[in-house]
């Protein structure tokens, strides 16, 4: 037997031999070098096998295993060599079963998650990664879950961050991909992802270096002009006007010179300061340039807001400034420039802007100015409409005339709604839509809206006298509807003994709209035992929700639909729908609008029993109105 084999390997096999003789079998392998070939495996079995009675044997069964033995290794080298790969890339990777559970964590991925010594293994995915959105702050889904149940490679979505089990907040970017066997069956997934956290806070520095300004913080030109360009599509969509007020300080030179530009920094920081807390929410400040300022506004609602808002800006800019023991004066020039009027893009914007502030400065400095002429006219012409509308109300021009409301099937006038007029020195008259505007957007309608009110009032003591049932009802602005309105109105009901049951606002959906306030005024009011009526129904949006949630009193079916409903079937349905509506929540209801004989009648038929309308007056003086009730 020594023969058969090399004798290093022959004394390998002696303790096997002893074990066979010994009547164990066993099983060995070695490695043969035969003298015709290359190296095998041979798999020993020895076998106990007595030769004769009394004389020990065995036989020795060889088996040429080395294929397998050469695959086996192979196998095994593999594996080595993806572990070493996998533990010592510089990414962390994380490999999970179907369920989502940590079946391998390399050590780059223990140490981004903070999970060492391999404490994340069989844990959730999701406990070891707690991915948001950085933006949002929501839970982002892990991609293995979508690797998972999707069979194909995923990608993290961007600004995606991870808390680490110490708390840390980190950004990372990763994807992941599904695992499958060698049958192509899926048996998990596994995850490769790096910490950019660095990265990301020096593409930060990046950004706020070239967005904002480094003395005072603000942003700087380069962002407010980005953010105008924001503005403009915002108000394009909202049909809104959203504007620019650049503000340059008269004179920065000189108190640079003779103060030293190191208070000159400092006068700018707190400039920018105090114009910080002038602003409101949805506006910008930035600073654009040495001594200039620029503010973005949104939403502009109309010019008398802009130069009241410029006037508060002066005043301010004029208060004095304290530097390091310095009293500083200043002044300072504005130039406003507004979107959709002077340019449709922020950096023509920009420059008309600029282009006001330096015509500003040419005219002596101190003020600010508009970029258009036009706008500037409209606002010189508004400023003397409003004079003259001051005076007339001072001077008690204001008239107000009344227009019937009448009962159908009888004809009697029952009630009237007053409507004020202005009439003027050459015979003409002013109508409200053409003052009504101008009086809301400069706070003449509470003034107006008193007169009206004392005048109605004064009125309507003097009809009841004719026909106790006399009521009378007024039109109220969302301005008016104030706290001030129920003291005025208390003080009237006293002043002329009036019932409050004939005493009717009237008002319109937007005095309702979203306003903590006009809720508090209506129920006053409602206390105080008036009535109240929704104007123009059927008009604007949400109607429904307000009849809802206000106790109202009367619904005034908008004229629009009155005039229109032999010409326009839907407008004769809504007509219908808004009687049959008033009726089932057992609110009054007036069609207003009422021209021709057969508007009523249909309206009668329809179910509605008081009318308003050219078919039986139109607004007349007071004294027209007695006449009809004696
Ligand atoms: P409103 O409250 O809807 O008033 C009805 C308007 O329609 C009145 O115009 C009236 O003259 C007109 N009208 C009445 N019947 C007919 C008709 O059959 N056909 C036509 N085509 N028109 C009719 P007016 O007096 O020019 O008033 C316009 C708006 O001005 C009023 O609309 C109201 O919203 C407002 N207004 C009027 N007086 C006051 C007031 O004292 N205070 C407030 N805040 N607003 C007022
Ligand atoms: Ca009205
Ligand atoms: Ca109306």
């Amino acid at each position: 037997m020594s023969t058969l084999f090399e004798p290093d390997v022959y004394e390998a096999l002696q303790p096997n031999i002893d074990k066979v003789l010994r009547g164990q079998n066993n099983i060995t392998e070695v490695v043969l070098s035969p003298f015709n070939g290359a190296k095998r495996y041979a798999q020993l079995s020895f076998i106990n096998k007595p030769l004769f009675d009394g004389v020990e044997g065995f036989i020795l069964v060889i088996s040429d295993v080395t294929e397998r033995k050469v695959s086996e290794l192979k196998l095994l080298e593999d594996k080595d060599n993806i572990d070493i790969t996998l533990r010592s890339i510089g990414d962390g990777v994380i490999a999970t079963d179907l369920e989502g559970k940590v079946t391998f964590i390399n050590p780059v991925a223990e140490h981004i998650t903070g999970y060492l010594d391999d404490s994340a293994a069989g844990l959730e995915i999701e406990t070891v990664m707690q991915l948001r959105d950085a933006f949002t702050q929501e839970t982002v889904v892990n991609p293995v879950r979508l690797a998972i149940k999707e069979n194909r490679v995923v990608e993290m979505p961007l600004d995606t961050t991870m808390q680490t089990k110490q708390g840390e907040l980190l950004y990372i970017e990763d994807s992941a991909a599904p695992i499958t066997n060698k049958e192509g069956a899926l048996v998990g997934a596994i995850l490769v992802f790096h910490d950019v956290s660095q990265q990301k806070a020096a593409s930060q520095r990046m950004v706020k270096l070239a967005t904002e300004d480094s003395l005072t913080e603000l942003p700087n030109r380069v962002l407010l002009l980005d953010r105008t360009q924001q503005a403009i599509s915002k108000a394009k969509h909202d049909n809104v006007q959203c504007g620019l007020v650049m503000i340059d300080i008269d004179g920065f030179e000189s108190i640079n010179n003779n103060l030293g530009f190191l208070v000159g920094d400092k006068l700018l920081k707190i400039i920018a300061q105090r114009l910080s807390h002038f602003i409101n929410d949805n506006e910008t400040l930035c600073r654009s340039s040495g001594d200039e300022f620029v503010i973005l506004l949104s939403s502009i609602p109309d010019l008398h807001y802009l130069s009241e808002y410029c006037t508060k800006i002066l005043a301010l800019m004029e208060q004095e400034w304290h530097v390091d023991n310095n009293d500083i004066n200043l002044t300072v020039s504005i130039g406003i420039s507004i979107f959709p009027d002077d340019a449709v893009d922020a950096y023509a914007l920009y420059r008309r802007a600029d282009t006001a502030m330096r015509e500003c400065k040419r005219k002596g400095k101190n003020h600010f100015r508009f970029f258009s002429n036009e706008i500037e006219a409209r606002l010189a012409s508004s400023f003397r409409d409003e004079k003259r509308l001051r005076e007339a109300i001072n001077n008690d021009e204001i008239a107000v005339y009344f227009q019937a409301k009448v009962e159908g099937i009888s004809g009697n006038t029952v009630g009237a709604e007053a409507l004020v007029r202005w009439p003027q020195a050459d015979g003409s008259m002013h109508y409200p839509d053409s003052f009504i505007p101008l009086a809301e957007s400069s706070k003449l309608i509470i003034p107006l809206g008193k007169q009206v009110l004392t005048k109605s009032c004064q009125q309507l003591v003097k009809w009841q006298e004719i026909d106790k049932n006399m009521s009378i009802s007024v039109n109220i602005s969302a301005i008016q509807f104030k706290p001030s309105l129920v003291e005025t109105i208390k003080q009237l009901l006293n002043e002329f003994a009036i019932s409050p049951a004939s005493l009717e606002l009237e008002i319109t959906e937007s005095v309702l709209i979203n306003d903590a306030q006009a809720i508090d005024t209506f129920d006053q009011l409602k206390a105080l035992g008036i009535k109240i009526c929704l104007d123009d129904f059927g008009k604007g949006f949400s109607s429904l929700s307000y009849i809802r949630e206000y106790p109202l009193d009367v619904l005034k079916i908008d004229q629009s639909f009155v005039r229109n409903m032999f010409n326009d079937k839907k407008d004769l349905y809504i007509c219908k729908t808004i009687i049959d509506l008033a009726n089932n929540l057992d609110l009054k209801l007036v069609a207003e609008g009422v021209e021709t004989q057969a508007h009523a009648d249909k309206l009668l038929e329809m179910g509605c029993t008081l009318f308003q309308g050219y078919f039986y007056s139109k607004a007349i003086p007071a004294s027209q109105i007695s006449a009809r009730l004696s």
